[in-house]
């Protein structure tokens, strides 16, 4: 039986397995925008037992109206401040915003698979 995942109106499928090997090109690489929204926001400062203010000040930056996740430079990568390199993992996995929990099936990624491929190992045509 395939793992893969599909979704209504993509025209590719995910392999979750993947992520095993990847070591998380998704949270690394380029530098990108990790935007959380305020429910967002109260969670993951919850969960890493802060106070929103000294969370938001210490891993936010403001991007226009929204809020993004710093990331740090390691060498020539740009890494999300949750990511953690010994367990090739996100520390706060469980309440990761919306938009980490949906990729890759992003509308962006809609007519851009080729782009996504690039990114994503786990994607292939549907
Ligand atoms: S880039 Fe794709 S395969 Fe790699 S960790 Fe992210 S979702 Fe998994
Ligand atoms: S919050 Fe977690 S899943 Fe999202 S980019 Fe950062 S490390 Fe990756």
């Amino acid at each position: 039986m395939s793992d893969k995942i599909t979704q209504e109106g993509f025209s590719y499928t995910f392999d979750p397995s993947a992520c095993e090997t990847c070591q998380a090109r998704c949270c690394t690489g380029e530098s990108g925008y990790i935007h959380v929204n305020h429910q967002e926001i109260e969670a993951i400062a919850s969960f890493a037992g802060l106070d929103n203010d000294v969370f938001m000040q210490r891993f936010l930056f403001k991007n226009g109206y929204k809020y993004s996740i710093k990331e740090h430079k390691v060498a020539e990568s740009y890494e999300c401040a949750f990511y953690d390199r010994a367990s090739n993992g996100c520390m706060i996995y469980e309440v990761r915003p919306m938009q980490c929990r949906t990729f890759p099936f992003w509308d962006y990624f809609k007519t851009r698979v080729d782009e996504l491929k690039l990114e994503c190992p786990g994607v292939a045509d549907a």
